[in-house]
């Protein structure tokens, strides 16, 4: 088959093997922009805050998702936050048995919407729900300005 003959009988389709090659680069936006800018310099993670609906966003957001409200009150979210829900997950990117088990968990922060995916450095008997954990940053001079600044959520000692 050509481009210039016509099938009309769906059985007769042929295809083609190829690769198109897409690449894709998203902004992270002002939001996150200023997110990325804070964690990198000062090690501190930034939420925004509704006072209308009085509700705080993480990650960060430029607009009020309930009232469309623009939001210009940032705030520090607390030093502790909590295993939401979490997975160990036993193979690499790739498909292959990892050298050892990671968790990752969805952390909340108290009084804050929203939260981050992240691995939690610890055995996965000691994760459970609602284990109080903490960022564990990369020292200043090796951040980037990406959520891999964070390098892994400790458990919080006591
Ligand atoms: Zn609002």
């Amino acid at each position: 088959m050509t481009f210039i003959e016509k099938t009309t009988d769906h059985r007769k389709l042929r295809r083609w093997e190829g690769n198109i090659e897409a690449d894709y680069i998203y902004t992270s936006g002002l939001a996150g922009e200023r997110f990325f800018t804070e964690l990198r310099k000062n090690g501190r993670i930034l939420a925004t805050h509704c006072p209308r609906c009085d509700l705080t966003y993480l990650p960060p957001r430029m607009y009020c998702e309930r009232c469309l409200a623009e939001l210009r009150d940032w705030k520090e979210v607390p030093a502790t936050g909590r295993v939401e829900a979490f997975t160990v997950a036993r193979l690499d990117e790739e498909g292959h048995e990892a050298p050892e088990p990671q968790v990752w968990a969805f952390i909340k922060f108290p009084g804050i919407h929203g939260g981050f995916v992240h691995i939690v450095a610890a055995p996965e008997e000691k994760v459970k729900r609602g284990l109080e954990v903490r960022p564990r940053l990369k020292p200043q001079p090796l951040r980037t300005g990406e959520i891999t600044d964070i390098e892994a959520f400790e458990p919080a000692e006591h």
